[in-house]
This record gives C-alpha cells, structure tokens and sequence, in this order.
C-alpha cells in the first residue's frame, strides 16, 4: 500500500458529487488504500482483483463505483454482489444503501437474497424495481435457476470474500452463475488471501485485472510497547476511560476513524471530567494549532484525533497512543503508533478491536512485524489500587516539603481537638479520596474477577459443518455439547450459526475436550467433525483466536511513581 495512496481525497477518484456527499456525510476523510487502488480502475469500467480483509473499506471501494455506473431510470437489476454469509449479505446491503442515499429521484433499490429467509418473498421483492442484489451464491443459482432473476441486464459483479465462498463450498455456484452471465460484464473480485481455486476463477473470467493489494514497507514501531484489546462496541467508551484510569502518561492521542467521532468522544471525555480535545480534518490550521498548543502546554492530556489531524504532529511528551478506532491500513497504524516513543523516551499503545475485526488485527501484527499483548480491560479493583497508589505518592512526595503554616494549622487543631495525628491523616485522606469505597468489593466464590462482565474467560470458536439449512436450533448444539462432553451447558458462549457451518464461543481450556466429545457425535440428523475456527495459515480470511487473557508477565513493573490522569 503505498504513502501516495494516503494523500489522495476521495474527490480525486472521480466520484460523482452525489456520492461524495454520502461519504461526507458518513465523515470519511480520506479513501483508505484498498479505496484509492480500486475506486479508479472499476470506473473506468475494468475487472479488479483487490487483495482485502474485512474492515479495510473494501465495501465502499466496490460499492462507490458500483453505484455510480448504475441507471436508475431502469427497473432492472444492474448489479450483483455475492457473498459468503446472510450477515455479509444483510450488511453489504445497508452499506450501499447509505452509500447511495443521494442517488436518483427514488434512490437505488437495493435487495439481499439468502437462503433461510422464505423464496417467494425474495421472488416477490425481485418482481418489482431493484437494481443491486445482494446475495449468497446458492440463494442466487436458485433464483436464477427458478427463474426469479434474470441477469440480462446484469454488467456488474461482485465477488465479496471470495476465500470465505471457497471455504463455505460455494465456489462451484460463484462459477455457474460468472458461466451464465452476459458476456459484457465488469467483474471486481476481494479476497482476503488468493488461494489457487481463486486465482483459477479470476483468470478464466476477469478481463485484464487491475491488481490492488498491499505493499510491505518499513516498519519503525518496534520500541514501542504495544497491546491490544478486545471490546464490543457498546464497550469501547468504557474499555477507553479504564485504560486512562491505570494508564499514567503526560499526554494520550486517541485515534478515530472519523471526524463525528473525534467532536463526540472529546465531548463525552469532557464531560467525564478527562481534559480532552479533538483535532480533525474539519477543523481549519488554527483551530488545530491551538489545541496542539493546548497539549503542549499541558492544559489538556488527551487529543482524540483523526489520521489526517495528526499528520505531522510531534509532541515528545505523548506517552500513549490509543486506537479507539483501528486503523482500516496496517500502515497507518505503524505511522499513528510513531507518534509515542519519540525522542528516546518510553512508547506505549493500546488498541481497541472489535471481534469482526479479528483479521484486521492480525494483518496489522504481520505488517508491522511485532505481536500485540493481549490486555484486559482494566478492571474495578485495579482502577482504585491506582488510584491509591496516585493519592500515596503524591501525599508521600509533599510531606517532603510541606509549608510551615500547614504544620502550624495541624498542631493547632490536635489542641484543639485532642485528635491524634492518626485520625488526622486518615480524615484528609479520606477528603483527597472523596466518595466511594478504597476497594472493590470481594467477588463472590468461582465468579472471576472483578470485570467478570467483561467476560474474562479465554475463549476460542470451534466450527461445526451444521448450520440453518439442516434446520438446528442452537439448543440443540448447547444440549450436545453438555450431553458429550460433561459440561455444564453455560460455558458455551455466543453461538453464530449461518447457512452451512455454524461457530460456537467455548472456553480454550475446554476447547479439546469438547472437539473430542463431540466428534462423531449426530446433531440435528447428521454426523459432526468439530474443528477449531480459524486455524493459523488456513486459506481463510480468518485467523488464529486471540486468547483474552489476564495481562502476559512480560510488561514487567513500572518504574517510578505513576503520574496519573486527574480528572477535573
Ligand atoms: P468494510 O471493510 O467495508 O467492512 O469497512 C469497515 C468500516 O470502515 C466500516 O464501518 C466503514 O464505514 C468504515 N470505512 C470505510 N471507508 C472508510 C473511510 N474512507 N474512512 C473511514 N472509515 C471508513
């Protein structure tokens, strides 16, 4: 992925200005790489190979073009998109919908077929007016084969996560439908790796492809200690204010992915007593100047910030980075971790990562060379430790040179009072400490720890070939997996079942046994083979299960008395 590809703004790319809205009106600032590389050739028309995981923005890249090369004054179906999963499919379909929210007098009609919703209401929606559809290949075949879609008029095809297709069996539909497509076509092809079944399609049906993929370049990150943890989304403002709670540096750069997140995280920081700002794309060079000036001159600690913000910004005292947002380009990660650790002082960064953005994450730790610490979020107990901590240093450093007349006003209240300097210390420690108790209270027996919501079990997903399409219920698999294996059926987490496979949460001590358990075992009428999700160097765009686990020994203790974040 090259640097240039980061200078350029989407109105570069030679979008139409109603597109441009829609992104602006999403706050996207730049076009991430896999955007830039595409964007271009599949609006000239040409076929595309684009080398990407999921969260790169690869659903704008072919989204963007798709739309503008649509005639809406037709009724027929222009376009269409296939991809692995009903959720993919679901989720591509509101994706271009936003994009084209400014397109046509009625705007674009956007459809997702996939098996485990009726037929003959998909077949109802295709007689009217659509132009996209979105969809699972065998969803898609049996359309076509019955007849309820009819790709005449067809010029643009999608293939999304064409490895994930392959890994679900369904290569041989993606073929039979690219074999009765019209002849005049355009076909834009993402995968996350390019297995050979892949490669074997694009050169029997692409067209002289444009080839966009990622480029390996210099990485300078390594003195940089760096973590990672994993949130839900819901979580992430929580996670967030956790880490600045046991996280004790001068200043923190926290990275989002849009401008509207930059004004409305800084607010919520504000408003939490953090003193925060926010620098990006849409703020003029002296707004910006005047909070890197503010930062400087430690009126604030905290800047959330977008890429673009922050480019060039250099200040030796940022301790830490926080990715609230992962960056959707491992390169931009490494440049947004090279703004801690600068001029020979201590580095650290934490990154927020979503479970969909699992494959992201790993692809930024190949790029950048260097494996993130798995951390937990920080839990009650060690916020207040730290916080005693911080009253204690502080306490213990001013007693060092505590003014005369403070002595004199103690003395004078012991007189006066006949208190003991015991009971003296302990009130004022107790007025610096405020409300709320020094300690958490103890867990119950067996619950964990004390952020046992945030579900501190090192979990992994085993896979087993059974999904919708054989009809099962998730009970029925919690039920056999207790029934094989002995365990209480509550250590099986979130179940995500899809149409051929379905992908079961378990704790990772117990993964073994219940592979073993549940091998040959019949659930929902047939014979399974559990394996474990994501097995490292699989041809999927899936990765190895990070374990979430307590923090690794190897950060060590630090050094020194912690500064600390005061809250205003
Ligand atoms: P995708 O890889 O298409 O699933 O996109 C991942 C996420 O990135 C989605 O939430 C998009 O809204 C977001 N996104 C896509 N393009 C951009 C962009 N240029 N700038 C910021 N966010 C983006």
């Amino acid at each position: 992925m090259s640097t240039e590809s980061d200078e350029l703004r989407f109105t570069d790319l030679g979008l139409a200005p109603e597109l441009l809205k829609a992104v602006q009106d999403l706050g996207y600032e730049t076009p991430t790489p896999i955007q830039a590389g595409a964007i271009p050739p599949l609006l000239e028309g040409r076929d595309m190979i684009g080398q990407a995981q999921t969260g790169t923005g690869k659903t704008a890249a072919f989204a963007l073009p798709l739309l503008q090369r649509l005639d809406l004054e037709r009724r027929d179906v222009q376009a269409v998109v296939l991809t692995p999963t009903r959720e993919l499919a679901m989720q591509v379909a509101t994706a271009v919908r936003s994009y084209g929210k400014h397109v046509g007098k009625h705007g674009v009609r956007v459809l997702p077929v996939y098996g485990g919703q009726p037929i003959h209401i998909q077949r109802k929606a295709l007689q009217g007016t659509v132009h996209v559809v979105i969809g699972t290949p065998g969803r898609v075949t049996d359309h076509l084969k019955r007849g309820t879609l009819d790709l005449a008029g067809v010029h643009f095809f999608c293939l999304d996560e064409a490895d994930e297709m392959l890994n679900m069996g369904f290569l041989e539909d993606v073929e039979w439908i690219l074999d009765h497509a019209p002849k005049e076509r355009q076909i834009a092809l993402f995968s996350a790796t390019m297995p050979s079944p892949i490669r074997r399609i694009a050169t029997k049906h692409l067209n002289d492809p444009a080839d966009v993929k990622f480029e390996q370049k210099t990485k300078t990150v390594q003195s940089i200690e760096q973590a990672s943890i994993r949130v839900s989304r819901h979580n992430k403002n929580e996670a967030l204010e956790r880490i600045l709670g046991v996280e004790d540096h001068e200043a923190v750069l926290i990275f989002v992915g849009t401008q509207r997140m930059a004004a409305e995280l800084a607010e919520h920081l504000s408003s939490r007593g953090f003193g925060a700002d926010c620098m990006h794309g849409g703020m003029n060079q002296a707004q910006r100047d005047h909070v890197v000036k503010r930062l400087r001159g430690r009126q604030i600690q905290l800047v959330v910030a977008t890429d673009v913000a922050a480019r060039g910004l250099d200040i030796d005292h940022i301790g830490l980075v926080v990715n609230y947002d992962l960056p959707r380009d491992p390169e931009v990660y490494v440049h947004r971790v090279g703004r801690t650790g600068r001029a020979g002082r201590a580095g650290r960064a934490v990154s927020l990562w979503q479970p969909r953005e699992q494959g992201l994450l790993r692809s930024i730790e190949r790029f950048s060379g260097q494996r993130m610490e798995d951390m937990r979020i920080p839990g009650v107990e060690e916020l207040l430790a730290r916080r005693r901590m911080r009253i204690r240093d502080q306490l213990i450093s001013l007693a060092g040179e505590i003014p005369a007349d403070f002595v004199a006003w103690v003395k004078e209240i012991t007189e006066e009072t006949d208190l003991e300097g015991d009971a003296l210390t302990a009130a004022a420690l107790k007025l610096a400490w405020g409300e709320g108790p020094l300690s958490a209270p103890a867990e119950p027996k067996g619950k964990g720890q004390a952020n046992d919501h945030y579900d501190p079990v090192d979990r992994v997903e085993i896979v087993l070939p059974i999904g919708a399409q054989d009809r099962v219920r998730p009970g029925a698999i919690v039920g056999a997996i207790a029934g094989e294996s002995g365990l209480p059926g509550k250590v099986v987490g979130k179940i995500n079942m899809r149409e051929r496979v379905t992908f079961v949460e378990v704790p990772a001590a117990q993964a073994e046994r219940i592979i073993k358990a549940l091998t040959g075992v019949r659930i929902g009428g047939r014979v399974v083979k559990p394996r474990l999700a994501h097995p490292e160097g699989a041809g999927g765009g899936y990765s190895k299960p990070r374990q979430h686990g307590p923090r690794g020994s190897s950060r060590g203790p630090k050094k020194g008395p912690p500064r600390g974040f005061r809250r205003r």
